[in-house]
């Protein structure tokens, strides 16, 4: 009778892993807190070191990425830019300097293709593609992949996973992108971060923005609190779940 109940008992919890599984399939959902790592996915490194990495996204740009490459030399600041292919094809000469100048870099898809509603074979054609123009002017392939948005669902993770990519998020978001003054910016980053932090910055912008305003407040302030700046690599080589 006993055994009867235990096989009754496996069948039903079979089943009901196996409708978790379909349904977290069909749903996509990918779930995180989004403190530390996650599988191959990160928002900070958990380290004790007073170390911050900055992040640029959707240059290059221009006029925008010459001038925080100026502020990054200035301060002998190293950070990490996450490319879009398309704009690397249309300026190329300010994305040989980012990587030249020492700058890690980082894919963003080739035309900013969130995952949300994208098929898996479309996300991963865009960033072989991006990965090939990256390689072809720097002569290295990218390791780090930033779904544009942030937004990761599990064909993100799977597609990033199958190319050997860390999925990079962030823990303070300047909000640059929402045209937020030089001074909000500075506060939003002066007020949230902590060890092992990654800040969300842009050098392609449309809208007005004060990014570059905001780097001559923030770097002289973080340097006088004693933070060093990593390339995103560097930073989660310290994490302390590695
Ligand atoms: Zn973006």
């Amino acid at each position: 009778m006993k055994r009867i109940f235990l096989r009754i008992f496996c069948v039903i919890y079979a089943v009901w892993l196996l409708t978790l599984t379909v349904f977290a399939a069909e749903n996509n959902e990918y779930t995180w807190s989004g403190f530390g790592k996650k599988d191959n996915v990160y928002s900070c490194a958990k380290t004790d070191e007073k170390v911050i990495a900055l992040t640029f996204d959707d240059g290059p740009h221009p006029t925008i990425t010459p001038k925080i490459l100026d502020i990054l030399k200035k301060y002998n600041v190293k950070a990490t830019f996450f490319v879009i292919g398309r704009n690397i094809e249309n300026y190329p000469d300010p994305f040989v300097r980012t990587a030249a100048e020492g700058h890690e870099i980082g894919n963003h898809t080739y035309s900013h293709l969130t995952s949300q509603h994208t098929e898996k074979q479309a996300l991963e054609e865009e960033l072989v593609r991006t990965d090939s123009i990256i390689r072809k002017l720097t002569g290295k392939s990218p390791s780090l992949f930033r779904p544009p948005t942030g937004y990761c669902n599990l064909t993100t993770v799977k597609s990033a996973a199958d190319f050997n990519y860390k999925i990079i998020i962030w823990t303070v978001d300047t909000e640059d992108w929402a045209h937020t003054s030089a001074k909000g910016i500075a506060e939003n980053v002066l007020g949230n971060v902590h060890n092992g932090s990654i800040v969300l910055m842009h050098d392609y912008l449309t809208k007005p923005h004060y990014t570059v305003e905001a780097l001559e407040i923030i770097l002289p302030k973080l340097i006088e609190m004693g933070y060093q700046f990593v390339t995103v690599s560097e930073l989660i080589a310290l994490d302390c779940d590695n």
